[in-house]
């Protein structure tokens, strides 16, 4: 089951808007020096906020820095953004996709609750044998 039976992006940004960001793993960081071309240094030095260890993006005038009318490192985005706004908190609770319809208007609404979890839990199975569509 594709996920677009769930989720179509809008490109609206919302999701990139803000004054922090998702935090990066050791993949994530990896991906974007290879895809930006600089060194891990030059990198962190333009485009990242380290806090205690944490690894953020930096952000512009309350979005993240690299938000230009789109992800201008779409495909190296880190994985927390790739996942957005599929998360798997939805499966928790109601409460939380009503919270995450509220951010995101890319997720349909008509689909039930109830749909909805069959459906991403389908989503999550595929990813886990290796079959995930990137969908943003
Ligand atoms: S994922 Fe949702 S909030 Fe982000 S750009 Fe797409 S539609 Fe907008
Ligand atoms: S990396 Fe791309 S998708 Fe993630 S917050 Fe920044 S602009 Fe948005």
């Amino acid at each position: 089951m594709k996920p677009a039976s769930l989720f179509t992006c809008r490109r609206c940004g919302y999701c990139c808007q803000g004054e922090t960001t998702v935090s990066l793993n050791d993949d994530d960081r990896a991906r974007m020096v290879a895809f930006l071309g600089l060194s891990e240094e030059e990198t962190s030095a333009r485009y990242w906020r380290v806090t205690d260890g944490c690894v953020q993006m930096k952000t512009v005038d309350g979005h993240c820095i690299f938000y230009n009318e789109g992800c201008s490192v779409h495909e190296a985005r880190p994985w927390r953004c790739a996942q957005w706004p599929l998360h798997p908190a939805i499966l928790l609770d109601p409460a939380n996709l009503s919270a995450i319809r509220e951010s995101c208007p890319g997720l349909r609404q008509e689909v039930s609750y109830d749909e909805f979890c069959r459906i991403l839990k389908e989503n999550q199975e595929d990813m886990e044998r290796g079959h995930r569509d990137f969908i943003l």
